[in-house]
């Protein structure tokens, strides 16, 4: 385990709550490593997190030092087995993206940077109680091919190539859930249709080329 993998993650953290995308003890992030994943502790505010508190984990889920992993562990362990391409996970209770969460509805195409996240919605997972199984499972369903989905009444998850990648997507999608409500609370959004969106994600699969789709240029 590199002391620079885990000040990386240690800098997230610090990232998604100065930004206001997490606060105290919510949410959690992690990178993939050799055989597992070196993810945030449980229950630790992150003013007070050290890199020596990361907790390194392997596939299987067991992990070694004092500190426990996130209850969230799961989910960022088989997101990893998900998508092999992928090498980072963002989990934020960011207040927009858990406002369009608590409606159960996922974000649909109001605006052309839904597709930063691989598709025409960003779909929002079926309720499941936190830190369970069931929720890992409907977490994973949701995302399918995509990198980002919402999980009801509960958060976000963003999924990237690395952790800027992934911090970026957060960033993005918070945004857009807010943009999402005011747009609902003064009416009615005119949606994008199929052919619309079909030429954002193809732009986006172009766009930021050699970088890739993980950086959403398209502004
Ligand atoms: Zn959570």
């Amino acid at each position: 385990m590199t002391a620079s993998l885990r000040r990386e993650l240690l800098d997230a953290c610090r990232e998604l709550d100065d930004r206001g995308l997490n606060r105290g003890t919510s949410g959690n992030c992690s990178v993939r490593v050799d055989g597992g994943l070196l993810i945030t502790p449980s229950g630790i505010p992150t003013r007070d997190l050290s890199a020596d508190a990361l907790v390194p984990m392997a596939d299987d889920g067991t992990w070694v030092g004092d500190e426990a992993p996130s209850s969230e562990w799961r989910i960022h362990r088989d997101a990893y087995r998900h998508r092999p391409d992928l090498d980072a996970v963002v989990h934020t209770h960011s207040t927009h993206a858990v406002a369009v969460a608590c409606l159960r509805r996922d974000i649909p195409p109001f605006h052309y940077m839904v597709a930063t996240a691989g598709g025409d919605i960003i779909r929002c997972a079926d309720y499941a109680l936190f830190g369970t199984e069931e929720l890992s499972r409907n977490a994973l369903a949701a995302l399918g091919d995509r990198r980002a989905c919402l999980l009801a009444n509960h958060g976000m998850l963003a999924l990237g190539a690395t952790m800027p990648a992934a911090i970026a997507l957060a960033i993005e999608i918070e945004a857009l859930c807010e943009q999402y409500l005011v747009a609902c609370s003064a009416g009615e959004p005119v949606l994008l249709d199929d052919t619309q969106m079909a030429e954002a994600l193809e732009r986006f699969a172009t766009y930021g080329r050699p970088t890739g789709p993980e950086e959403p240029h398209g502004r």
